[in-house]
C-alpha cells in the first residue's frame, strides 16, 4: 500500500551549473566557479519546499557548457528509475543555463515523458547578493506539482518553456530563456502557475529504440556545426572531410544559415562534396526567431524548426537510430 505522502514525493536531481556556482565575494555575479554546492543545499536554501517529502540526488556537479554523453546518460538513467516510479509524480533537475536547451531537447527527445520533468537553473551563484536560483527552485517545485500532462520543460524567471522552442538568449539578465515565436508555455506568480496553452506531449513510438541505443552508445554520431557568413568559403567543411577518423566518421554537418536557409555559394560548393560523400546536410537558420520556411529554392534538407545546436542533436539521434 502506497502511502499519500509517497505518493506525492518528488525528486530533485542536480547537475552543477551556476544555480550552484560560488563566489569568493557575495556581490560578484560574474567571476565564479559553477557546479560548487551540492543540490541538498541549494534545496534546503529554499523555505517554501521546507516539509515537502523530496528525495534529492546530485547526478553530477559540472558547469554546463561542459555537458556531454556521459552526463547525459547518468540523467537518463536517474530519470527513468524515478519516472517509473508510481510514487513519483515529477521529477526537477537544477543545471546550467549554458547548455540547458540542449540537455532539454535531448531528454525530450530521448525518454519522452509521461511525467513532467522540470529542468531550472539560474544566472547568478549561490553566493550572490540576491541569487535567483531558491526563487526558481521554488517554481520548478510547483510547476512539478502543478502540471497536467508530460514531457520536459524548462522554468526560469518566472516562466515555463518548452524544450523545443526554448533558447538562452542574454548573457547576464535573469530572465535569460526565450522561446521565440511559440512564447512560453505558462507563467509562475507566486507558486501559481498560469498556463497561456495546453502543453504535455504524448510519446511517440521511437523513444524506446532510440533511448536503448543512446544509453548503450559511446559517443554520439559525428555531426559538426558550421555557420554560413559574409566572406565564407568551404575550407572548414574540407578540413572536416580530410580529418574525418576511420573510428568516428563525419555522418553530418548542420549549417548555421543566413536567413531563410540562405548559404554562402563557396561553402554551399563544399557542402555539396560533403553530401555526395554520404554526409547528411541539414539547414538551421542563425536568425534568432523564425525557421527555415521550406521552399523549393532550398539547396538542402531543413531542421523543421530547430535552432542550429538542436538540429545537430535531432540530426545525431537520428544517425544513432537509423
Ligand atoms: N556556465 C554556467 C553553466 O552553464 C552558466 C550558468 O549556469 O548560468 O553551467
Amino acid at each position: 500500500m502506497v502511502d499519500a505522502n509517497r505518493a506525492q514525493r518528488l525528486v530533485i536531481l542536480g547537475t552543477g551549473g551556476t544555480i550552484a556556482g560560488r563566489a569568493s565575494q557575495a556581490g560578484d555575479n560574474v567571476g565564479y566557479v559553477a557546479g560548487q554546492v551540492s543540490v541538498a543545499d541549494l534545496v534546503a536554501a529554499v523555505p517554501a519546499l521546507a516539509g515537502l517529502p523530496l528525495t534529492v540526488e546530485q547526478v553530477a556537479q559540472v558547469d554546463s557548457k561542459d555537458m556531454g554523453l556521459p552526463v547525459w546518460q547518468a540523467l537518463v538513467r536517474q530519470l527513468s528509475v524515478h519516472l517509473n516510479d508510481p510514487t513519483v509524480p515529477a521529477v526537477v533537475v537544477t543545471h546550467g543555463t549554458d547548455t540547458l536547451e540542449e540537455t532539454a531537447f535531448v531528454l525530450q527527445q530521448v525518454l519522452q515523458p509521461r511525467k513532467p520533468v522540470v529542468l531550472t537553473c539560474a544566472m547568478r551563484p549561490a553566493s550572490a547578493l540576491a541569487p535567483d536560483g531558491p526563487q526558481n527552485i521554488s517554481d520548478a517545485v510547483a510547476v512539478a506539482r502543478q502540471a497536467t500532462g508530460g514531457g520536459v520543460v524548462v522554468v526560469c524567471a518566472g516562466q515555463v518553456h518548452s524544450a523545443r522552442d526554448v533558447a538562452k538568449v542574454h548573457t547576464y539578465q535573469l530572465n535569460a530563456f526565450d522561446s521565440g515565436d511559440a512564447g512560453p508555455l505558462a507563467c509562475v506568480e507566486e507558486g501559481e502557475v498560469r498556463s497561456f496553452r495546453p502543453w504535455g506531449t504524448a510519446p511517440d513510438q521511437t523513444s524506446s529504440d532510440v533511448l536503448t541505443r543512446f544509453m548503450a552508445a559511446d559517443v554520439l554520431p559525428r555531426v559538426e556545426l558550421v555557420t554560413s557568413h559574409a566572406d565564407a568559403d568551404g575550407s572548414v567543411v574540407r578540413a572536416l572531410l580530410a580529418q574525418a577518423a576511420p573510428s568516428r566518421p563525419l555522418r553530418g554537418i548542420v549549417v548555421a544559415a543566413t536567413g531563410n536557409g540562405t548559404v554562402h555559394q563557396s561553402l554551399t560548393e563544399a557542402l555539396n562534396e560533403a553530401r555526395a560523400g554520404g554526409v547528411r546536410v541539414v539547414l538551421a537558420s542563425r536568425c534568432a526567431r523564425g525557421r527555415v520556411v521550406p521552399h523549393a529554392g532550398l539547396a538542402f534538407d531543413h531542421s523543421q524548426g530547430l535552432s542550429p545546436v538542436k538540429a545537430r542533436l535531432a540530426l545525431a539521434l537520428e544517425l544513432l537510430a537509423s
